[in-house]
Formats: C-alpha cells, structure tokens, sequence
C-alpha cells in the first residue's frame, strides 16, 4: 500500500468523489420518503394539530419499543428533555453537574436552567466522550464524600450529578462512568440527542442514565420539525416528567389546578406524526449510515496523517455524523481544509468551541481539558446525510 501524503486538496478531492452534488448541502439533511406526509395530512384533516393526539401517544410507544426503554415522555426539544430530566433528578441552585468540555451548548445550558453551575470534564479519544480513568482520578483529587454526598471541595458545592453525552452518536464507555456516579452518589443522566440508534455492549444508549434526553432537531438522525423525548427505566419518574412538562395539572374534569410551576414542553401532535413517520424508516437509516461511514473508512485509509473516527470495540455506533481525524492537533492544516472544502461546495464543520472557553461558562469549574483541546483541532465532521449511501447501493 502506498500512503498519500496529506494535503488540504486531496482530502477535499476525496470528498468530492464521494458526495455527489457540491451545492452546500447541510451535513445531515433529513429524508421525507415514507408516511410523512399521510401522517401531517391526518392531523390536518382531523383538526388535532396541537399538544393533545394520538400521535404523541403512538410516537412515545414506538420510542419504547425501539430503545427498549420502558417510558418516552416526548417534549418540545432536546434541550427542554434535559432541563427537565435535572429538575426531576431534583439538582438545585448552587450545586453542581459534571459535564463534558465537548459538547453542543444545550448540555451546558440545561445546567444553569436549574440554577446550577456546569464543571467541565475532559473526555478521552476513544470515544470522544467523558474518559472514565480520568474523571475517577479527578475526584478523587476534588470530591469527598459527606453525609452520602459528593461535594467539591475547592467550590464547597455539592455536586449532584454527571450527563454523559454520546459525541456525534458514538457511546460513552458507559460501565465505568455509571460505577463512579454510583460511588458518588451523582445521578447519571444521558444526552444521546445524537445516538437514538447506537448501542453500548448491546444495549441500546440510555438505559445507563437514570434519565435520558433525545432531540429530533432537523439535522438528528429522524426528526420531528422540532421536538425531543425523555426516557426512563423508572416508572415513578416517567409519571413524573410527564406531570411537569405538561404544567402539572391534576387531573379534574373541569378545574384547572396545578400543583407546581411545571412547564408546557409538550410536543405538539403534528410534530409527533413526523415523527412517527421518521421511526419507521429508522432501521433503514442506520443501514444506510454504516454503508456511508463504511465508504469514508475506505476512501481515507490510504491518506497519511489522517483518519476516519470508529466506534470503539464495546459500541455499534448510528454514525449519525462522520469525523475525519487528523493524526496531529494542526489548526493551520484543520483550517485550510474547512475552507477548502467550504469553497467548493462541500459543507465540513469543525467541533465545538470548548464549553470552558465561552464567556458565559469561563469561571465555571473545569478539569484541564487537555484531549478535549487537542481533539477540537483535530476534528472535522463530514456530510452525512443517509441518501449519500444511495449512490453506492
Ligand atoms: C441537538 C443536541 C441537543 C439539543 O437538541 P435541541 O433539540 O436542538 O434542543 C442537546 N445535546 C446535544 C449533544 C445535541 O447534539
């Protein structure tokens, strides 16, 4: 085999092989080929467009049936499932949740929605999720344990809680992160708003957390317009979350009493019916993403200096969005290729800007994010939409 040195237009003429058009098309569209329209059109013709319907119902079944998990609770969005999914988990002002430095702003955000404070967790190249050796080490350099709760010693804050999210669908090593939250007392909770099809030693992401956010945003892996759902292995909690994302009325045939300042994070019927018609074609999508994953694997394996990022051996991952690696944190090389390829008509995006780094967030807590800082130079995400595969079948 005769290795290619990396460059900037041979990366990018790789890409153009492989994606057909070059008309900046977004790097995951979605596919609106199968009850979509049926779906819409009978919320349409019935008149039940808003937050009461049966495709809500069927939606949050299918979601069970799908992941296993025995409750979906679907709500208006991906961020609104982990507001909630905290305040449920009962974190409160001033106390503090582990969170990784990469990851998309919502994460983050939901945090502070509670009143708590993120502390920011490095992550690990593996997977690029929360490094399980290292966070067990950073706790116990930070953390003791008083009275059954975990508290930050440097803040004097109690720390309540982990979210673990599954970066660009790949899962977590979730075994080990679970066992650390357990040995201090943190609830876990997973935002696999990107990994609704992958699966961690067999298990389907989510039923490690005590409670589990998913979004179905347009560029997810099935959408609903907008909307997002929460799912849960605990019967009290379900009944629950569902209480306050639907402004925790009592039930009454007539009077309107409410027993707590809940919230209406309902997804509205017509959204769910997309959704619906989104979850049938589900399996055919995860095929589709293997094959496409499969094909970038191939195209960039003889290119020296770089990578296409793969599912650890514990994960069968949805790879809902691809990621080209370079071998080396090269910001000049990372640049020259987004704006290679941007010219040409290829949409490539690097990760996030670290959550430590933004201004909001910068005197928060934080491990020194040394893998999450390489990675963020290292890191290109690739178009990914499922018809990509199409071209190849
Ligand atoms: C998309 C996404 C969310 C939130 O989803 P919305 O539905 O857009 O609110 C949360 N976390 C991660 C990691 C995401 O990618």
């Amino acid at each position: 085999m005769t290795n290619i040195k990396i460059t900037a237009q041979i990366i990018v003429d790789k890409l153009k092989a492989i994606v057909p058009d070059h008309r900046n098309h977004p790097l995951h569209e979605p596919q609106f080929t199968g009850n979509e329209w049926n779906y819409i059109k009978d919320c349409l013709d019935t008149g039940w467009v808003s937050s009461v319907g049966q495709y809500v119902d069927r939606f949050e079944r299918q979601l069970e049936e799908f992941t296993g998990i025995k409750h979906a609770i679907a709500v208006m969005n991906g961020t609104a499932a982990l507001h909630v999914s905290l305040r449920v988990a009962g974190v409160e002002t001033d106390e503090e949740v582990l969170v990784p430095d990469l990851t998309f702003i919502a994460t983050a955000n939901a945090v502070t929605y509670c009143g708590a404070v993120p502390h920011f967790i490095d992550v690990e190249e593996r997977t690029l999720g929360i490094d399980p050796k290292k966070l067990e080490a950073y706790l116990t350099e930070i953390c003791s344990i008083q009275n059954g709760q975990c508290i930050n010693n440097q803040t004097g804050r109690r720390v309540r809680a982990l979210i673990a999210m599954h970066t660009f669908g790949h899962p977590v090593d979730l075994d080990p992160v679970l066992e650390i939250c357990n040995r201090y007392n943190l609830i876990l909770i997973e935002d696999a708003a990107e990994s609704l099809g992958s699966y961690y030693k067999g298990m389907h992401t989510g039923h490690w957390g005590r409670m589990t956010a998913l979004s179905f945003n347009g560029n997810k892996i099935v959408t609903t317009g907008g909307g997002g759902a929460v799912l849960t292995n605990d019967s009290l909690l379900a009944k629950e979350l569902k209480h306050v994302t639907t402004t925790a009325k009592l039930p009454h045939r007539w009077e309107f009493v409410h027993d707590q300042a809940g919230y209406n994070y309902r997804l509205p019927n017509l959204n769910a019916a997309l959704g619906c018609a989104q979850l049938e074609r589900l399996p055919e999508f995860l095929q589709h993403k293997r094959k496409i994953a499969s094909i970038y694997q191939e195209a960039f394996h003889d290119v020296e200096g770089i990578r296409c990022f793969k599912e650890a051996e514990f994960a069968k991952s949805n790879y809902w969005l691809n990621a080209l690696l370079l071998d080396d944190a090269d910001l000049d090389l990372r640049n020259a290729l987004l704006e290679l390829s941007n010219d040409n008509g290829i949409m490539t995006r690097p990760a996030w800007m670290l959550m430590h780094k933004l201004p909001m967030f910068r005197s928060c807590p934080s491990m020194p994010a040394e893998i999450a800082e390489e990675l963020t130079q290292r890191i290109i995400n690739i178009p990914s939409s499922p018809y990509l595969g199409d071209a190849y079948a």
